[in-house]
């Protein structure tokens, strides 16, 4: 079994077992897929690993409420996926937001224009093996099976947003390319949520995998908190916290036991 951490962690880099030992009054912001559970070759293929939605719904309580998912999937999407939990949640990159385990989901964003929709979705018949997933406000273009395109479905991508979508934005990711309202963030969604009575005063801690969580970290930083890059395409070991969405379950674990339950 590895060890949580990287064993080529750079100087000045925060150890995150040994950040446990500190600190007890923290908020969770987690990024799901390639940060909870491995990365599926399609992202409905995925399934939580045994255990999971226990240890999510306990730290939620030990937490006192404090623990919110950050994720570019639906919110309904990942209720379907932590069944029968629900979580605080910004869904669709800060597209949409869950502020109590029980309340419904606020859209902040309007869906993306049918046109562009269709433009996009027909990159499917030019570079076999690509599969764009419409999800309302934001598209996720992926090309994991079909590798060797990425550079040519971005640029693809950047001529029809370039036609009259000014307020559309293209993030690169692992294997995927997503299309998002400017004006929503990962990084956003951490400041928003940070501001619900249960996440007031606690000391944010974002973990994800891909370039859209690098502005939940930098929010978290931002707040006095503390950012955690898991290993993928996106993070290599350079500058990976951790190995596997294996190692931050067994971090979530070890966090739980030394913050009660
Ligand atoms: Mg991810």
């Amino acid at each position: 079994m590895d060890t949580i951490g990287d064993p080529h962690a750079t100087a000045g880099r925060i150890d995150p077992v040994r950040w446990i030992e500190s600190r007890a009054e923290i908020a969770l912001f987690l990024d799901f897929d390639g940060t909870l559970v491995d990365v599926a070759t399609r992202p409905e293929d995925v399934a939580p690993p045994p255990g999971l939605v226990e240890l999510l719904d306990r730290l939620h309580h030990a937490l006192g409420g404090a623990l919110a998912i950050v994720s570019g999937r639906r919110i309904a999407d990942l209720d379907r996926l932590l069944a029968p939990a629900t979580f605080v949640a910004a869904g669709l990159h800060g597209s949409e937001y869950r502020t109590d385990r029980t309340e419904i989901v606020r859209p902040v964003a309007l869906p993306i224009d049918p046109e562009v929709v269709t433009a996009v979705s027909r990159l499917e018949r030019i570079f076999p093996g690509v599969r764009v997933e419409p999800k309302g406000a934001t598209m996720a273009v992926h090309w994991r099976e079909a590798p060797g395109v990425g550079e040519a479905v971005a640029a693809e991508l950047v001529r029809i947003l370039d036609g009259g979508s000014d307020h559309l934005e293209l993030t690169g990711g692992r294997m995927v390319h997503e299309i998002h309202p400017r004006h929503v963030s990962e990084g956003a969604a951490v400041e928003i949520l940070s501001g619900l009575v249960a996440f007031r005063g606690r000391r944010p801690v974002m973990i994800g995998d891909d370039v859209s969580d690098e502005s939940g970290i930098a929010a978290a930083e931002r707040a006095g908190g503390v950012g955690f890059r898991v290993r993928g395409e996106t993070f290599g070991p350079d500058v990976a916290d951790f190995a596997s969405p294996r190692q931050v379950r067994e971090w979530l674990s070890l966090l739980l036991s030394r913050i009660g339950s």
